[in-house]
């Protein structure tokens, strides 16, 4: 049995089965070996694992939003897109199971895919709900296994135990690995080796590699550069003076060079996120209290950010100077993490929670059922546009405030918090990891 690393944010596990031997170590190598996981039409894939009877059929997710957030092959041939109305669906295609998202199960069986990688390294960094890398190094002497047996060892395990299906990429970098997964899909197993790379480039266009966005896509296209192969081959000092530092880093990963670390404390999957603060003495001004709540609103919300995740639920608590909690949970009908949005529901219920005879000595405020960002995109009503106006707002706003190195900005409704001078303590707490529960 053996633990995993502590550094991580959450508690660690024992993993029972075990396939590394405890003493065995990775052998040193200079070029790395790279693996890229991911999920086939995920959402579905979970929905048929829990009821096989779906096997075969044209399936959607996403009933609840009222539009297609995953779509099973079987969908996709009939015609289905993602962000297909459901009103369209079911007038177009009437054969089409369409689902109500169970993200709760989403998040279960990623963790549980995401174990499976960790029998072989530790080096595992979770991308998204579907998706991971890890760092296999070394590791193909001690398991007796080449990198690209590895891959189906993984894929074979998680077939095997989870009914899901997905795709493995293997490659000397991220970048090469993210083209090797999507090279065959679904239940690919692609291996892109330094020898190998430039024919399978010549084949991705530009705007399919991981991190060229339409923008910089343009920009490549009006410089003759139409495929992943042709923006390797150009020279190394061309593409210094043409590009800022990121499209440098892609340039170098396709070249085979591994500048992009994996960073296995990355976490993107979180049952909630927790702020909260005492303060002395206590008190019962209702401004002050708001403004905390709204302090803790914000910080919240930029964690959320960082994280690219977005609440189901949010809850505030004022704790009495005898100790008791009163507490309000507010499901959100728009998941976002806009702290306007939230601050501006928090105002409105905290007469549920608030007594103005009692004297507060703490507030808190939770976020729930985080989901990622992805999750809820899609839908088009007014309210989710505004909502995604101020997240892309507070998205550059911490892109600004992690190059200053502070924060700059604040909310005017958090601002008499940030006033209080008197004695208090923060405290900023994970809750369980819902991968584990
Ligand atoms: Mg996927």
């Amino acid at each position: 049995m053996l633990r995993l690393r502590t550094n991580l944010p959450y508690a660690p596990v024992e993993i029972q089965t075990y396939t590394r031997s405890v003493i065995a170590q990775p052998y040193a190598r200079k070029e790395k070996a790279i693996l890229h996981m991911d999920g086939d039409a995920f959402f579905v894939g979970v929905e048929v694992a829990k009821n096989p009877k779906l096997r075969g059929l044209p399936v959607v997710t996403g009933e609840e939003r009222g539009i297609a957030t995953a779509m099973s092959y079987e969908a996709k041939a009939l015609g289905v897109t993602r962000g297909m109305p459901v009103f369209q669906i079911k007038r177009e295609f009437p054969q089409v199971r369409i689902l109500p998202g169970d993200y709760k199960s989403y998040v279960q069986y990623s963790g549980k895919m995401f174990d499976i990688v960790r029998r072989y390294t530790d080096d595992v960094e979770e991308y998204s709900i579907d998706e991971c890398f890890a760092d296999i190094t070394g590791w193909d002497k001690p398991l007796k296994l080449s990198y690209f047996d590895i891959a189906k060892k993984i894929q074979k395990e998680i077939q095997k135990e989870l009914d899901i299906s997905v795709s493995i990429g293997v490659a000397p970098t991220k970048v090469l690995a993210k083209v090797a997964s999507k090279l065959k899909k679904p239940h690919g197993l692609s291996e892109i080796t330094s020898e190998s790379r430039l024919d399978f480039l010549r084949e991705v266009p530009i705007e399919k590699v991981w991190g060229i966005g339409p923008h910089t896509t343009v920009k490549l296209h009006k410089k003759g550069i139409k495929t992943a192969a042709d923006f390797a081959a150009k020279p190394h000092a061309w593409v210094h003076d043409s590009f800022t530092k990121p499209y440098e880093m892609i340039w170098r990963e396709l070249n085979t060079e591994s500048v992009m670390p994996i960073d296995p404390s990355l976490k993107t999957v979180y049952a909630s996120i927790q702020k909260t603060r005492s303060f002395h003495p206590a008190t019962s001004d209702k401004r002050f209290l708001l403004s905390q709540i709204s302090k803790h609103i914000e910080n919240s919300c930029a964690k959320a950010r960082h994280y690219a995740l977005i609440p189901r639920k949010i809850s505030l608590y004022l704790k009495t100077k005898q100790f008791t909690y009163h507490r309000h949970t507010i499901p959100l009908t728009h998941s976002t993490n806009a702290p306007e949005i939230l601050i501006a529901l928090a105002e409105k219920y905290f007469s549920e929670i608030f007594d103005s005879k009692m004297l507060y000595r703490a507030t808190g405020v939770t976020l729930h059922e985080l989901l990622p960002e992805s999750a809820g995109q899609g839908d088009l009503f007014g309210e989710t546009i505004r909502a995604r106006k101020f997240q892309a707002l507070h998205h550059h706003l911490d892109t600004l405030e992690q190059k200053q190195g502070k924060r700059m900005v604040h909310l005017a409704s958090t601002q008499a918090a940030l006033n209080h001078k008197a004695g208090g303590t923060d405290s900023d707490d994970l809750d369980r990891n819902l991968l584990f529960l």
